[in-house]
């Protein structure tokens, strides 16, 4: 089996992974190269293969940098399956348009310049309604679910708390009587984050692809920068600034209005109160439908969001959010009087509304800015963070006055230590440890890390490199050993006393018909949802009657 490694090598964007075995060519991710200029020029680049070629493609999450070259992929006659969670397939329904239409933008912009200097002019990288075209290719799967995509390939998606959706894929690859357990770690996520469940350890592996984008780090506790955060907040309204948090559309916008829903909701008590009459401004659009798509996923959260929401509060939301969705409401912002907290994308300030508050902002001594996320070499949000003291923005020369902040605690990622807190979940030793999508030092520290501390050999591949990797010969089995039996079984009965727990609740609560009556497209939906739980359950009920007959006849 070869696998190339053609994105996010020595890099931390660009995710792209070809696997070839004797039979069929896969996909593992088609991010898009984000940063500097030259980072970005790759994804003009040729693909290294032929997309016409390719069999199907496996996604861990919605980030662009995971997803943003799907729609050239599908441009250029890509025709297989997306498997990925059905979140992510909603998520990447907002966030591939949204991509195709910055790239239209910045086309125009950058077509201006060409036609002033007399270059020749160029295409956007892919439009808002090639992004929409490529989305009939996903085939949304449910985690923890065992699929066989092929005669050769067996996949499963299990949780990677990263983002809503998020997974880490294990492949069970099989090349005559030979097979090679693949995992691949997608972004890994850190524990103990608000709303998503904590990241799978997975128990096997012969290989494994690993990010680490904070390889070189440890992260400070989260609830220490939810506090800080609100201090930020309590100085800079004194001071009569604004408080601007670039934030990447999906999770970590989402993560600090929960962080800041408890304190405005009043369940965690503060001293210093000046931050209750602050508005806070969600401004993108993005972020908007982003935070719709979480309400529509709540399989995904974890226990105490559920309890919250059983409560009644809705942690997403608290008095005073703002959602602006237009234009208008947006430029309106800066002009009302009074401190306020926007919190805007892109993330790493390459794009959107962002830069607007950015050039409102910076100049002023009283603001202050405030990065909870990754900045990628090269990006603006990379440049004010190292501490530029001036920065060009849509041409025009700013002053960094404002005050800098970063706060790394609400990173979506595993630092060092939730690595290898991972990795120890392993109860073999993979044959080796390819690191990827991390920056040069980041990606050295983990792999010295792994080999002293852990054993276990790694490898950190060049941007293009090729490498064959041989499976092990399998001796097919007559029967599966009795500690492979009871942990099947064990996992048959979380999932039965799980089933039972949601099924009756929603069950007599669809018993009451409601006063005020349902919306007819809502009463369709639940009778379909129910068409097709009764399906599920009757060829359960089946499978189960032929396995009782099966074992009665032995
Ligand atoms: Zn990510």
């Amino acid at each position: 089996m070869k696998i190339s490694f053609l994105g996010a090598a020595k890099l931390v964007t660009g995710s792209n992974y070809l696997v070839e075995t004797e039979n069929c060519k896969f996909l593992i991710e088609c991010g898009l190269f984000q940063g500097s200029k030259t980072i970005g020029r790759l994804n003009y680049q040729p693909f290294k293969f032929n997309p016409k070629e390719i069999d199907f493609m496996l996604l861990s999450h919605a980030h662009i940098d995971h997803s943003g070259r799907i729609p050239k992929l599908v441009k250029e006659g890509f025709k297989g399956k997306i498997y990925c969670t059905k979140a992510t397939a909603d998520l990447c329904s907002i966030m591939l348009p949204d991509s195709g239409y910055i790239q239209e933008m910045e086309t125009v912009w950058d077509n201006r310049k060409r036609k002033r200097s007399g270059r020749k002019l160029r295409e956007p990288l892919y439009t808002a309604e090639e992004a929409k075209k490529s989305l009939k290719y996903f085939k949304p799967l449910l985690y923890d679910q065992t699929i066989k995509i092929n005669e050769e390939i067996t996949v499963r998606f299990v949780d990677a708390g990263h983002i809503l959706g998020s997974a880490i894929i294990e492949l069970w690859i099989k090349e005559g009587w030979k097979e090679i357990k693949l995992v691949f770690s997608g972004d890994l996520g850190r524990r103990n984050r608000p709303i998503l469940r904590d990241l799978s350890r997975v128990q096997k592996a012969d290989y494994i692809i690993m990010e680490s984008t904070y390889g070189n780090k440890k992260h400070h506790p989260s609830e220490d920068d939810a506090r800080e955060l609100i201090t930020i907040i309590n100085e800079t309204v004194k001071r009569g600034g604004n408080i601007v948090i670039p934030s990447f559309a999906v999770e970590r916008a989402q993560d600090i209005i929960y962080e800041l829903n408890k304190y405005y909701d009043e369940f965690i008590v503060s001293e210093n109160k000046d931050f209750l009459n602050v508005p806070v401004y969600i401004d993108s659009p993005l972020t908007v439908s982003a935070t719709e798509i979480f309400e529509r996923n709540p399989d995904c959260f974890d226990e105490k969001t559920l309890k919250l929401i059983k409560a009644g509060d809705n942690p997403l939301d608290f008095r005073n959010l703002i959602f602006t969705r237009n234009v208008e409401e947006s430029k309106q912002i800066n002009e009302t009087p009074g401190s306020k907290v926007i919190i805007s994308a892109s993330g790493m300030c390459s794009a959107g509304r962002i830069k607007h508050h950015l050039k409102h902002n910076l100049w002023r001594n009283e603001s202050s800015i405030v990065f909870v996320g990754y900045q990628a070499e090269g990006t603006l949000g990379r440049r004010i963070k190292e501490g530029e003291k001036s920065v060009k923005i849509f041409g025009e020369e700013i002053q960094v006055n404002a005050k800098i902040y970063s706060l790394d605690g609400f990173s979506g990622h595993a630092d060092k230590e939730g690595i290898k807190w991972w990795l120890d979940g392993f109860k073999n030793t993979p044959k080796k440890i390819f690191i990827v999508h991390g920056e040069e030092e980041a990606t050295r520290e983990i792999s010295k890390k792994i080999k002293t501390e852990m054993n276990i050999p790694t490898y950190i591949p060049e941007l293009g490199e090729s490498l064959i990797i041989e499976g092990e010969k399998v001796i097919p089995k007559e029967k599966i050993t009795l500690e492979e039996r009871n942990k099947h079984y064990i996992e048959i009965e979380d999932s039965l006393e799980k089933l039972k727990s949601t099924l009756y609740p929603a069950l007599q609560r669809l018993e009451q018909r409601s006063e005020n009556g349902r919306e007819n497209g809502e009463l369709v939906e639940i009778k379909n949802k129910l068409i097709r739980l009764q399906k599920e359950s009757t060829e359960l009920n089946m499978l189960l009657i032929r396995k009782l007959k099966e074992e009665n006849h032995n």
